[in-house]
């Protein structure tokens, strides 16, 4: 259990309170493409409003990177929100963020209203826990809830400077929620606990690598860093994706995996093409070969089918089950064989199922997967930091319990 104060551990009835969310969603032409993070933001919402807080919203949405870009505006959030809450949510309009507006915004709310300031980087000092702006948005409020996990691995001025200039600081239930799932799976998993990393490059996980290998029972390895791994076992990968520098880290990994007596699963064949397919969906000529044979001049896009067998089996008996990155490039629908038998496999167990956020949680849910899983996390970046083991500075700004 997440040793936090939580919005169950205070009476915000009456209370000015300031709720870090993270609405950090995509939009295509003003229109919210996927809105799994406001959703997921609505518990929260609605316990501060049934307690009778002045509830004032505030998120980052894109990088303006210091500046009021009309794109990355929250309008079409607060639009969005006051039909999901069936209540109004006023936007307060400020390029300020913390400008004349959100202050007479917020002056004018009574106990139970709602209202959600601008994108707090439209301000340069969002990203560099600036003190000023910190003790701006501080200044709006009693009472602070953080329940954006999506930031919360990095310290910035909304989620943790904020928290130097109020007395209470707390976490809403989506952090509770995140910790808890992502929590429990590392460190008290049911077992046999199955990990499954892909994605592009080793270098971007090594330490989820060695962390996941100390906690886990099996780890298994796709997409494009499993070719560096079995260039490190002395095989020929023609033209995939290798990390060289990385090569020395993989073996130590495997020889690791062996002192500690885990399973590690590489490809045992893989899809294979002439060239990265360009437009990334183009129609592309694969061909399947083992992992030992892939050609000088071809490159490893998609475990192979052998592959998908051999992880699915491993996902069957597991009991607790952590997933993130895609098994090869599932944005081609020739290449996203591999992803969706491994998402298949875990929306048919019965085991524990956690979806780090990022690519994983997005092909899950195009696929029509979500609602199988037993938890898809909001945050791609936190959640991998958090699987790394590392504190996550937006948690640990939080009032302890
Ligand atoms: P990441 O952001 O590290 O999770 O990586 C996701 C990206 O890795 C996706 O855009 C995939 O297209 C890409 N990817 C997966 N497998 C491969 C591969 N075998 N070769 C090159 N890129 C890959």
């Amino acid at each position: 259990m997440l040793n936090k104060k939580s919005v169950d551990d205070i009476n915000v009835k009456g209370l000015r309170t300031l709720v870090r969310c993270d609405f950090n969603v995509p939009l295509k032409d003003g229109k919210i493409t996927d809105e799994n993070r406001l959703v997921a933001a609505l518990p929260t919402i609605k316990k501060l409003i049934a307690d009778g807080g002045k509830v004032i919203l505030c998120s980052h949405l894109g990088k303006p990177k210091g500046e009021p870009k009309p794109e990355m505006s929250l309008a079409p959030v607060a639009a969005r929100l006051s039909q999901l809450l069936g209540q109004e949510v006023k936007f307060a309009a400020d390029n300020e963020v913390v400008g004349p507006n959100a202050k007479a915004a917020v002056e004018a709310m009574k106990d139970g209203d709602v209202v959600l300031l601008e994108n707090t980087r439209y301000r340069i000092e969002e990203t560099k826990n600036g003190e000023a702006f910190s003790k701006e948005l501080a200044s709006l409020a009693d009472v602070f809830v953080n329940d954006a996990f999506g930031t919360a691995h990095r310290a910035h001025c909304s989620n943790v400077g904020v928290t130097q200039y109020v007395d209470t600081a707390v976490v809403g239930y989506l952090m509770q929620k995140e910790i808890d799932f992502l929590g429990n799976a590392v460190n008290n998993p049911e077992r046999p606990f199955v990990a499954i990393l892909g994605g592009a490059k080793v270098a971007d996980k090594l330490n989820v690598i060695a962390n996941l290998l100390e906690k886990c029972d099996t780890l298994i390895i796709g997409g494009g860093m499993a070719y560096t791994f079995l260039k490190a076992k002395g095989y020929e990968v023609g033209t995939s994706l290798v990390d060289n520098e990385k090569i020395d880290y993989c073996k130590e990994m495997m020889e690791k995996a062996e002192k500690l007596g885990k399973k590690l699963l590489l490809p045992i064949d893989t899809t294979i093409a002439k060239e990265f397919p360009n437009p990334i969906d183009a129609e592309i000529q694969v061909s399947v070969v083992d992992s030992n044979a892939i050609p000088a001049d071809m490159m490893g896009l998609d475990i192979g089918t052998k592959t998908a067998e051999l992880y699915a089996d491993a996902v069957k008996s597991a009991k607790t089950v952590v997933w993130n990155g895609p098994m090869g490039v599932f944005e081609n629908p020739i290449l996203a064989k591999g992803t969706i038998a491994v998402a298949k496999s875990l929306a048919e167990t019965d085991a524990t199922t956690i979806i780090g956020g990022g690519d994983s949680a997005a092909a899950v849910n195009t696929l029509g997967f979500g609602d199988k899983m037993s938890h898809i996390s909001t945050g791609g970046g936190a959640s991998l930091e958090f699987l790394e083991g590392k504190e996550l500075p937006g948690v640990a700004a939080a009032n302890d319990r």
